[in-house]
């Protein structure tokens, strides 16, 4: 099952849920940046709920960025997402080894430590949105609710979650949110909270081979749940070589003439997906030329 996002509402469209399954983007970026298994379930977890968020975008170019930021020894987390729920994301410190939290399971709030979730939405207006919360708990989920519910006054439930393989390759990914819209009411939501406490972890529905579908039946389902549509989504890095020339061309004359002296290659790599581009000193010397 290839990864995607399902759209639906429930109780008359006073609540609207989403479900993701992500396996294949998580483990895309794990490979990517070889990320050890405690930053491979935050990356996952934050890659997975940019892709939910960005496929609530209302316009094609709109633009979703999530920042997490903390004193641990991972530092920090971005992910961007477009509205065609295209995802890219990079960690600070990709190989932090820690181990288990008291409850045996990777200490993705260990490896972040105290900090912050910065939220920007960019909708092509002359500033963006940007909304920030302290993190909670660090373990994103929780983080994600309490900023959906204090920043833009959403009551959220989100559930994400990353499963590791023996070998450290990801084996499940998914995450949902569910949001409570203005007119759900009292009964609903803590009808809906009720089902919440009672269902399993995201991977453990996931690893007994449920749909996001399924999940969202299991916890909707007796409340008119309305499958509205079926979302792709993957991880996308828009880089390309014309990028990374401006990025060269911002150093400046001066640093361009020092790097093309030094006689070797100047090799830069793209933060999102790792892919390095190579320019060797003739090339930098175009460069330099057309300036
Ligand atoms: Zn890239």
């Amino acid at each position: 099952m290839s990864d995607h996002i399902i759209r639906a509402t429930a109780a008359d469209g006073s609540i609207r849920a989403f479900c993701a399954t992500t396996r294949d983007l998580v483990e895309y970026a794990r490979a990517c940046h070889n990320t050890s298994p405690v930053v491979t379930a935050a990356l996952g977890r934050l890659l997975t709920a940019g892709a939910i968020m960005g496929s609530m975008q209302k316009s094609e170019g709109d633009l979703l960025t999530l920042q997490l930021r903390g004193d641990g020894p991972m530092k920090g987390v971005t992910v961007t997402a477009d509205a065609g729920a295209n995802v890219k994301g990079y960690p600070n410190v990709a190989d932090v080894i820690l181990p288990a939290n008291s409850k045996g399971k990777l200490d993705v709030a260990g490896a972040i430590g105290p900090g912050s979730l910065t939220v920007i939405k960019d909708m092509g207006l002359k500033d963006p949105y940007v909304g920030m919360v302290e993190l909670i708990s660090g373990e994103i989920a929780e983080d994600l609710a309490y900023y959906f519910t204090s920043s833009e006054q959403v009551p959220s439930a989100v559930m994400l979650g990353v499963l590791m393989e023996k070998n450290n390759t990801v084996k499940q990914a998914g995450g949902l949110i569910i949001q409570a819209l203005p007119g759900a009411s009292d009964e609903v939501i803590s009808g809906l909270e009720q089902k919440l406490s009672a269902v399993p972890s995201m991977t453990k529905m996931l690893d007994e081979g449920k749909s996001p579908e399924e999940i969202l039946t299991d916890i909707l389902g007796d409340s008119d749940l309305q499958i509205l549509d079926t979302i792709p989504t993957g991880f996308k890095c828009n880089c390309d070589r014309e990028r990374v020339e401006k990025v060269i061309i911002s150093l400046g004359k001066k640093e361009i003439k020092k790097m093309m002296d030094e006689g070797e290659p100047v090799e830069l790599k793209c933060h999102f997906c790792n892919k390095v581009y190579e320019f060797s000193p003739k090339e930098l010397g175009k460069i330099y030329e057309r300036l």
